[in-house]
């Protein structure tokens, strides 16, 4: 049987000048059965178009920053480096595969700010400055793979069905997070400070995103559940097609 196609978003280093990849995002693929390629940073709607006819679904990876002007906000001193291309790219992918072929999507730590953002939410560019109650660190040190927070799983939500688990320690390397949600976003997880850290798209066959990161522990039981998910879900909708 053939394994599904999934696009994966590149990673890009401006001091390099490189696309690269973590190899985590490839095997978690991998072990669910899919068949990971590593996309070209290009916003091309035509190229990108004919990329999602080609694949079953996109993983929207881990990366730089959301231009804040995508919500409405001026770049506030806190806000981290951002990649226009991987704005630009990212926006167009997710509107010819996502919107107009329901293609299947998993993002990342900045996947889960992307997709909000391309729906009509906000971020918060720097939690410790924006949320400064928490008492939470989402930005740990290395080693990356140790989980450093709870989430608890929202009751119901098909993320609680897929896990059997009430709460999940998770690891957390990001110090941004989702601000105002987007209306077509659910919720299926939040930190103890309250931030989302797992939403899911309605409407739509399976768009999920998580704030943590899998793909520095892909061999981990939740990590193992999460991309055979969405792996699974990439190979039911060949079938039918
Ligand atoms: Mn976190």
């Amino acid at each position: 049987m053939e394994k599904p196609l999934i696009g994966v978003v590149p990673l890009w280093d401006e001091k390099k000048d490189s696309l690269w990849m973590l190899p985590g995002y490839m095997e978690g693929i991998l072990q669910a059965g899919g068949l990971p390629l590593m996309l070209p940073l290009t916003a091309g709607k035509e190229a990108l178009r004919q990329l999602a006819g080609l694949c079953a679904g996109f993983l929207f990876t881990g990366g730089h920053d959301i231009f804040p002007g995508l919500y409405g906000a001026e770049v506030l001193p806190c806000c981290g480096p951002i990649c226009e291309e991987r704005d630009a790219m990212e926006r167009t992918l997710f509107s010819v595969a996502v919107l107009e072929q329901d293609k299947s999507a998993l993002g990342i730590c900045r996947g889960i700010q992307l997709f909000n953002v391309l729906l009509g939410g906000t971020l918060y560019q720097d939690l410790p400055a924006q949320l400064p109650g928490s008492a939470l660190s989402h930005q740990q040190k290395p080693p990356y793979d140790r989980p450093v927070h709870r989430v608890k799983i929202t009751q119901g939500s098909p993320l609680h069905e897929l896990l059997g688990l009430d709460t999940l320690e998770v690891n957390s390397s990001h110090h941004q997070g989702i601000a105002d949600l987007a209306p077509e976003l659910v919720p299926m997880a939040r930190a103890e400070d309250g931030l989302i850290e797992a939403v899911r798209m309605k409407d739509k066959t399976f768009v999920w995103a998580v704030q943590w990161h899998p793909e520095f522990a892909p061999a981990e039981e939740s990590s193992r559940k999460l991309f055979s998910a969405f792996v699974e879900t990439c190979r039911n909708a060949g079938r039918s097609a």
